[in-house]
């Protein structure tokens, strides 16, 4: 009987029973793979139909990959299931020193919450001694009745921009602000790769708007499994410990 499997977006086929079998213990195919073969009404997933080997057993979804997979075909490295053919991969992350998707190690609410203030401690005197260098010589120039105008726009550009060019430069650039780099956690996606700055910006607005309601949007990373704030969700970031 004529098989077809449905992977890498296209219609494949048509194979023997024996080979859409073979094609499955080499992970060609998995368990969730669509496949079609003449009298079936539609295309189901491979485990569904009486070609999937009779003594399934319980399935895991590949880390890698995604797809489900028996688990007598995978392999398991600590929380994370890894099929046959993303076993490499797998591999090749963990040597490189990446997290393998799936195996995040989360920084503690604590972590995070010491690196916030070490950034506030640090924006604080960034931001403090120009402003107080303008308001200063302002006041030698004589003024008496409050500052000059273009002093008083310098003083917002300070307190807006500044805060904005740390969190956006440093994120974009290394992952983390000096706070979170001292606290050795470092924001990334959800693939576990670098935020580019486009997202670091996002996430400083985002940010701002978890400040804003009462601070509910950081308190979120409380009980969340992934401890992800309301400005981790908008931008689909994780803060995760750097060197795991
Ligand atoms: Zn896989």
């Amino acid at each position: 009987m004529a098989w077809y499997y449905y992977i890498n977006g296209g219609n494949q086929g048509p194979v023997e029973l024996a080979e859409l079998q073979r094609l499955q213990e080499r992970s060609v195919i998995s368990l969730d793979t669509p496949v079609w073969t003449d009298g079936m009404a539609d295309w189901a997933p491979f485990h569904t139909t009486a070609a999937a080997p009779a003594t399934t057993g319980p399935t895991q979804t590949c880390a890698e990959c995604g797809k489900l997979f028996p688990e007598s075909e995978m392999l398991q490295y600590e929380n994370s299931w890894v099929c046959a053919t993303c076993k490499p991969i797998f591999f090749q992350r963990i040597k490189e020193g990446v997290a393998p998707k799936g195996t995040f190690v989360y920084a503690t609410i604590g972590r995070r919450f010491i690196a916030f203030i070490a950034d506030w401690f640090a924006l604080v005197i960034i931001t403090v001694i120009p402003v107080i260098l303008i308001g200063g010589s302002s006041a030698l120039l004589g003024r008496r009745s409050g500052l000059p105008i273009y002093a008083s726009i310098a003083i917002i550009a300070i307190q807006w921009g500044i805060p904005a060019f740390y969190e956006i430069f440093f994120v974009g650039k290394f992952g983390a602000t000096p706070g979170k780099m001292l606290m050795k956690i470092k924001i990334v996606t959800a693939e576990g790769d670098r935020v580019s700055y486009a997202r670091a910006t996002g996430r400083y607005f985002a940010r701002i708007l978890s400040g804003l309601i009462l601070y509910i949007g950081f308190l979120m990373a409380f009980w969340d499994p992934e401890k992800r704030a309301l400005h981790d969700r908008i931008c689909n970031t994780r803060v995760v410990v750097a060197d795991a």
